[in-house]
């Protein structure tokens, strides 16, 4: 005797009902073989849907064994069951489980998606199958548009799509007319014929007479399983050859169906719902637009700043007394002397150098008196900062040397202490009580730090020093480096140096390079900062996305039995919910990022000093973002979904 096709040994099936065990399958011992037709009858509420369901590897056993093809079922994993329901059997159901958002074409492939049937393939067996059982012209018809008789052929056809090796029909008959029902139980006959094993569950013995073998079910036990000699010999309708199973596609192609299945399915399912997918999509558009146009000026602020700095000359190093900015002792460090001085000026990378010594006194020209920062510095000092004259010139080597008591002023100076038409060059001013000679005046130059009032009021730090300070120190050394020499190289050089001379480092350089990168790391915190914010606002978005996406998963569990029953893998379904957040977000993010170029032409309408600067990179990591919030957000609604049982998944309509 071959090996039985089905054999079940004292298999249990119990519930869990509250705090009751409820005992629905006790005992069976079943064995069925290759090509048989067997009719399971019993009164309603026996356990034949629950004996079909495990059959089916819909549902799994609580006790004893079940052995597909000499295969334990029992021990099997979720994907593994999903493969016998795949490739194995073909359910037909009562209430047909049909989608009602796809065509009967459709509806018949679903089962080839997931066993990777590429897709001419499938379509066309879909059309053949359908074909051949009557339903040529309804072939794009939704189930809504077909009889109840129709809607059965389609299902049929779905459990042949794959080759229906084992047909299970779970009271097939039970919503269809009496001419309907002889129609279904002569296809059923019919297949039988052409070697399907088919299994019937019914409670009326008409249509279990179709049977060869009766099977009598009872409160959950078989109580009578004998031949059927008076088995009905229906007029066959004379299908033509069912087409063979199509071949399957290569495994990257069949991923690709699985892929464009979900994808569709996703897009379907956003259509549905077009105003609530709108809805949750504003939060994450909110969260994009706000945070790509929020960096973009960021973006441009920092740009704006770093050329103003830049414009003042990067290649200036100031040298101070102290360790650091802020150095209580600074003051009391009386190191930064004229030999130091003229120890950097013979430096090879140094352009030019100048010291700063400064008071605020007060100027005195005729009876106009003004208070002034007085600077003692060297005849290099306009040089090393880029100062050019309006009028006259600025002092000499030999003005310094002789402690000369000349002055140059800057155009506030000028404004305060002479008219227009007065020209100041060569008059005499009081510093102090020390006359000096005015012999230029300083062109106004642009600050980024707006033009401030303050008057200044050069003087040779010599005279500085010896007639007006009484001092022999600096307090500040200004250096210009070369051009072309780099300013960190030439930073170091001045450190190494002076900490030679002074024995040790009693103080502290700033070049317009450390203040750049100040800024930079300043703008950086800022930017962390909003962006920090950014992502809470998107966060918030996300909770949206998966609130709706557990919606969307308790609206379709239905739908998700059905692709249960028909062999999904629980990673098919994932992947379809997944596709759908992903989707939204990602949607979201791209409309966020329009948007924020919306902003972006309308901006300069308002500021004028800021110009959005728009990065590819914030680009790119937006998109990433939204699409990583799908993922993160849909994964526990689909996780959700792609464990659901596929029985009470089923039962959900
Ligand atoms: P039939 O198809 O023969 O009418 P079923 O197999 O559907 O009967 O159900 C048999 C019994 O098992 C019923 O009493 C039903 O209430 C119970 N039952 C079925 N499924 C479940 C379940 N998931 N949880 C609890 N009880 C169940
Ligand atoms: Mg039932």
């Amino acid at each position: 005797m071959e090996k039985p096709l089905i054999e079940m040994t004292e298999l249990d099936r119990r519930f869990m009902t509250g705090d009751q065990e409820l005992v629905v399958l006790k005992g069976i011992n079943l064995t069925i073989h290759a090509g048989e037709m067997v009719a399971i009858v019993g009164a309603s509420g026996s356990g034949k849907s629950t004996l079909m369901n495990i059959l089916g590897c819909l549902d799994r056993l609580s006790n004893g064994s079940y052995r597909i093809n000499g295969q334990e079922a029992g021990s099997l994993d979720s994907d593994a069951l999903a493969k016998l329901r795949r490739e194995y059997f073909g359910f037909i159901f009562q209430r047909y489980h049909l989608m009602p958002h796809l065509n009967a074409i459709q509806n018949t492939e679903i089962p080839a998606v997931y066993s990777g049937v590429d897709k001419t393939r499938r379509r066309n067996r879909s059309h053949e199958l359908l074909t051949r059982l009557g339903l040529k012209e309804r072939c794009d018809y939704r189930p809504g548009q077909l009889s109840g008789g129709q809607q059965q052929r389609v299902s049929i056809a779905r459990a042949l799509m794959n080759g229906g090796n084992v047909i299970l029909a779970d009271e097939p008959t039970g919503a269809l007319d009496s001419k309907s029902s002889q129609e279904m139980m002569a296809i059923l006959k019919e297949l039988h014929g052409r070697g399907h094993t088919i299994i019937l569950v019914t409670h009326d013995m008409n249509i279990a007479n179709y049977a060869e073998r009766i099977i009598e079910i009872s409160d959950g036990e078989i109580i009578r399983d004998h031949p059927n000699p008076n088995a009905v010999v229906s007029k066959p309708p004379g299908l033509p050859d069912m087409p063979c199973a199509g071949t399957l596609a290569s495994s990257f192609q069949a991923n690709w169906g699985r892929f464009a299945e979900a994808l569709k399915m996703a897009l379907l399912a956003m259509a549905s719902h077009r105003m609530r997918t709108l809805l949750t999509m504003l939060g994450i558009i909110i969260g994009i637009t706000s945070v790509v146009s929020v960096v973009a000026i960021g973006q441009g602020a920092r740009q704006k700043v770093i050329n103003d700095i830049s414009a003042m000359g990067t290649n200036v190093i100031d040298v101070y007394p102290g360790r650091d900015w802020g150095d209580d002792k600074a003051a009391s460090i009386h190191t930064l002397v004229p030999s130091d001085l003229e120890a950097l000026k013979s430096q090879v990378y140094v352009d030019s150098a100048t010291p700063g010594t400064s008071a605020s006194l007060l100027l005195r020209y005729r009876n106009v008196k003004a208070n002034a920062l007085i600077s003692g510095v060297g005849e290099q000092y306009f040089r090393a900062l880029g100062m050019e004259m309006s009028h006259g010139a600025s002092f000499e080597k030999s003005d310094v040397q002789r402690l000369a008591q000349v002055a140059v002023i800057d155009s506030n100076t000028r404004k305060k202490l002479f008219s227009a038409s007065d020209d100041p060059v060569g008059k005499i001013i009081f510093i102090g009580s020390l006359p000096c000679q005015v012999i230029g005046v300083t062109k106004e130059k642009e600050s980024p730090f707006g033009n401030n009032q303050n008057l200044n009021v050069w003087v040779p730090y010599t005279a500085a020093m010896g007639r007006l300070l009484g001092q022999q120190y600096f307090n500040s050394i200004t250096v210009r480096i070369k051009e072309g020499m780099p300013n960190q190289v030439a930073e170091k050089s001045i450190i190494n140096l002076l900490k030679q001379r002074h024995g040790v480092k009693d103080f502290y350089t700033s070049s317009s390079d450390t203040i750049l990168k100040t800024v930079k790391k300043t703008t950086a915190t800022l930017t962390l900062l909003i962006s920090a914010i950014a992502v809470i606002s998107l966060v918030v978005g996300g909770i949206g996305v998966m609130n709706i996406m557990l919606v969307s998963v308790s609206e379709r569990t239905h739908e998700i039995g059905i692709r249960m029953a028909v062999g999904a893998r629980q990673s098919d379904i994932m992947q379809q919910f997944l596709i759908e957040s992903v989707l939204v977000c990602l949607v979201g993010g791209v409309i966020g990022i329009l948007l924020s170029y919306g902003v972006g032409m309308v901006f300069p309408f308002f500021v004028t000093i800021i110009v959005m600067k728009f990065s590819i990179l914030s680009i790119v990591a937006a998109c990433l973002c939204s699409s990583l919030i799908g993922v993160l957000f849909g994964f526990l609604p689909a996780r959700n979904a792609a464990r659901l049982d596929p029985i009470e998944a089923l039962a959900r309509e």
